[in-house]
């Protein structure tokens, strides 16, 4: 697209091979260019709107412009919704050849699917490639009594005085609602080996319905970690060998980790810091001892999202 080399239908009528320069898609009405892609074509919003609905933040664009300078800011903070878009956009584009050339195409649901996918070959890990597969079939059987979303799990460390140190994280699940939240307390005093240690504490509040989602994604706020336990799973995949500390992540059916910056952290940051009190492990939110601050922060976040 940035070459101007997609033989879109305009494109085709601008170098005289075609007469017709609309989108194939008969709900489109609208003329075929990179603007429409990106932006209005229906099956482009159809697409980005599921992906969001299983709780990825895929940016939503007006035009091409507004297309290039949205993925330049989100380099380095929002890879995976960067990702995701872009594969999106590619899968869209190889749906409506199929349908040019045999008039069907690709549904909402398989594109959705295959874009998670192809950031998940690209960019981050996928553990279990088989369960992936049967997974993506159950996405189509509307009528599974539980349908299966994501979950996703922010994790932090904090350091204080006298080589002390809190460790903690929160999981949601695709719509942000609170599911688990936990902070334990350790010995040490280097700030990257807390926040890998975090990651770690993730093994002991390990649940049965973590496994049965369809998968999860883990974010942190320090990009080494996040690179090292990208590539830690990256050499499972190669040797089949990984760390003990981090072998609960194979009970996942898939893992991505993710990048996110503190703003995006800010309870998982708290759960690091309430450790102070001691350690905890809470399931539900009614219990008496959970502090103000953290339901106020998840309030705030659960608003942010905008869920239905
Ligand atoms: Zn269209």
């Amino acid at each position: 697209m940035y070459n101007n080399a997609i033989p879109s239908n305009s494109m085709l009528v601008s170098r005289r091979i075609k007469t017709v320069s609309g989108c194939p898609r008969r709900s489109c009405n609208d003329i075929e260019d990179v603007n429409h892609m990106v932006g209005s074509c229906v099956k482009t919003m159809q697409v980005i709107a599921l992906l969001n609905k299983w709780g990825f933040q895929v940016p939503v664009f007006d035009n091409f412009e507004e297309c290039l300078t949205g993925l330049q800011r989100m380099i380095g903070k929002q890879n995976l919704s960067a990702n995701l878009f872009r594969n999106a956009i590619w899968l869209v584009w190889k749906s409506r050849c199929k349908l040019v050339n045999t008039k069907r195409e690709d549904s909402v649901n398989f594109i959705a699917a295959e874009a998670i996918s192809y950031a998940v070959k690209s960019n981050f890990v996928n553990i279990h490639q088989d369960i992936w597969n049967a997974n993506r079939l159950m996405l189509f059987n509307h009528w599974h009594p539980r349908p299966l979303g994501w979950i996703k799990s922010n994790f932090d460390g904090a350091l204080r005085r006298n080589n002390s140190a809190g460790v903690g994280g929160v999981v949601r699940d695709h719509k942000g609602r609170f599911l688990l939240a936990f902070g334990n307390s350790l010995q040490h005093w280097d700030a990257a080996q807390t926040e890998l240690h975090a990651v770690k504490s993730i093994k002991f509040v390990k649940r049965d319905w973590m496994s049965e989602a369809l998968g999860v994604l883990i974010e942190g706020d320090n990009l080494n970690i996040i690179y090292m336990l990208q590539k830690e799973i990256i050499r499972w995949k190669v040797s089949n060998a990984i760390d003990d500390s981090l072998d609960f992540l194979l009970d996942f059916k898939q893992v991505i980790f993710s990048f996110t910056n503190w703003l995006g952290n800010k309870l998982a940051n708290l759960c690091a810091n309430l450790v102070v009190d001691g350690s905890f492990v809470w399931e539900d939110l009614q219990g008496t001892s959970i502090p103000s601050s953290f339901l106020n922060c998840l309030k705030e976040e659960c608003e942010t999202l905008d869920v239905p």
